[in-house]
This record gives structure tokens, C-alpha cells and sequence, in this order.
């Protein structure tokens, strides 16, 4: 089978950046499957689907046009790598994953990102869902005031002005709604290592992935 490595954990724990450079040093593919919960919430904001209306928006889901090219998002013919990440975005992502029919309409695009030589899927249930068999199962956690610090590195560096207290009440909030919902919770999957990377660097976490990948 082709293997897979599964990276789950809270918003901004860090496991994007994690997931990633391991793909690119195993040169394995790399699922971000936020995106595709990200993509399916920028459709639904683009055509005002209310969101409560679960059928609809698992239409959106199931019909979703996107592309992955390198590090490059595209939703139809437009290149929405930005657009996905604005905070609205994310906000009514984590929402709408609470659906299970939504949920369900995006397995299959997932499962198809498993190709050769192997994939390396990131997200909140790759180890305890969609690929509950995967080769090493990774749980990435880090305390909300790190994560709350990074996130607010990342947004000053690019321009946009932060708020911690704002920060730690969204990421609060983010893992109140992830962790506690009846389909797929966040919670390690079983036999998942955990990696607290709190007092890591990004390079220290990969590191430790990867060695746990070869034994
Ligand atoms: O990881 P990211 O912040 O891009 O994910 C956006 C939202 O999508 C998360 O807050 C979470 O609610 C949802 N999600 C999910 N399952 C996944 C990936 C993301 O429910 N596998």
C-alpha cells in the first residue's frame, strides 16, 4: 500500500508547516485538507448558501472545482490561495465542519490525494478517519499561548495588524468547537505519537517526525 503520515492537531499548532516540509523531504504528496473545508466555505460565502443549509453546502462540497499546484489554491478558474486564509474564512470553515454530510462529501477527494510515492495529509481527523490505517500517525499540540504568539508573528510579518487577548479568545473558541463536535472530534488518533512543540522549532518538530517514520 502507499504509505501515508498523518499530521492532526489544533489551529496552529503548527502542523502545516510541519507536514509540509516532511512531504518535501520524503518528496511525498501533501494533503492540507483545512483547505478543502476553507475552499468549500469560500464557495459557500461567494454564493450565499446559508449555513445551516447542510444539503446545500455538501453539494458545494461534492462539486468542489479545485486545483492544487505546488503551493498555489485554485477554486475554479481563480487562484484563491490568499482568499482562503482570511479569518472569516476559517471562522465559517470550522462551522460548517460540524456538518456530517459535508464531512462526508469530502472523503473521497481526500482519499484521491493518496498517489505514489506517498502522501503526507494534514488536518484534525486524517489519523482517526480518513486514514485510520496510515503508516505513523502524528498528534502535533502545542499550549494556546504559543500557538496565539505564532500567529500573531505571522500576521504582524505580513502587515496585518493583531490582537493577542482577540487571538486567544478565536483560538479558544476554534478548539472549543473542533474538539467538542459529534462527528470526527480533534483528539489523537489511536496509537498517534504526540509531539508538544511548544519550546520546538519547526525544523526540530520535522526532525522528530521523520525519525519516527524510519524506526
Ligand atoms: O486547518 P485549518 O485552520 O485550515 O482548518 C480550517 C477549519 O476546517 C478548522 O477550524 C476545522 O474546523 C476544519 N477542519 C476539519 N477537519 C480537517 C481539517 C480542517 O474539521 N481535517
Amino acid at each position: 500500500p502507499i504509505p501515508v503520515i498523518t499530521i492532526d492537531g489544533p489551529t496552529a499548532s503548527g502542523k502545516g508547516t510541519v507536514a509540509h516540509r516532511v512531504a518535501l523531504q520524503l518528496r511525498f504528496h501533501y494533503l492540507d485538507s483545512g483547505a478543502l473545508y476553507r475552499l468549500t466555505a469560500l464557495s459557500a460565502l461567494r454564493h450565499k448558501v446559508s449555513l445551516t443549509d447542510e444539503h446545500a453546502l455538501s453539494k458545494l462540497a461534492e462539486k468542489l472545482q479545485c486545483r492544487f499546484e505546488g503551493d498555489q489554491i485554485w477554486l475554479s478558474q481563480e487562484n484563491v490561495t490568499a482568499a482562503i486564509r482570511a479569518e472569516e474564512v476559517g471562522n465559517t470553515a470550522s462551522r460548517i465542519a460540524v456538518l456530517p454530510m459535508l464531512r462526508h462529501a469530502l472523503v473521497g477527494l481526500q482519499h484521491s490525494f493518496r498517489t505514489a510515492p506517498g502522501l503526507v495529509a494534514d488536518g484534525r481527523d486524517m489519523g482517526t478517519v480518513i486514514f485510520p490505517s496510515a503508516s505513523l500517525k502524528v498528534f502535533l499540540t502545542a499550549s494556546v499561548e504559543a500557538r496565539a504568539g505564532r500567529r500573531y508573528k505571522q500576521l504582524i510579518d505580513k502587515g496585518i495588524p493583531a490582537n493577542m487577548d482577540d487571538l486567544l479568545k478565536d483560538l479558544r473558541e476554534r478548539d472549543a468547537r473542533d474538539s467538542s463536535r459529534a462527528v470526527a472530534p480533534l483528539k489523537p488518533a489511536e496509537g498517534a505519537h504526540i509531539l508538544d512543540t511548544s519550546e520546538l522549532t519547526a525544523d526540530q518538530a520535522v526532525d522528530q517526525v521523520l525519525k519516527w517514520y524510519a524506526a
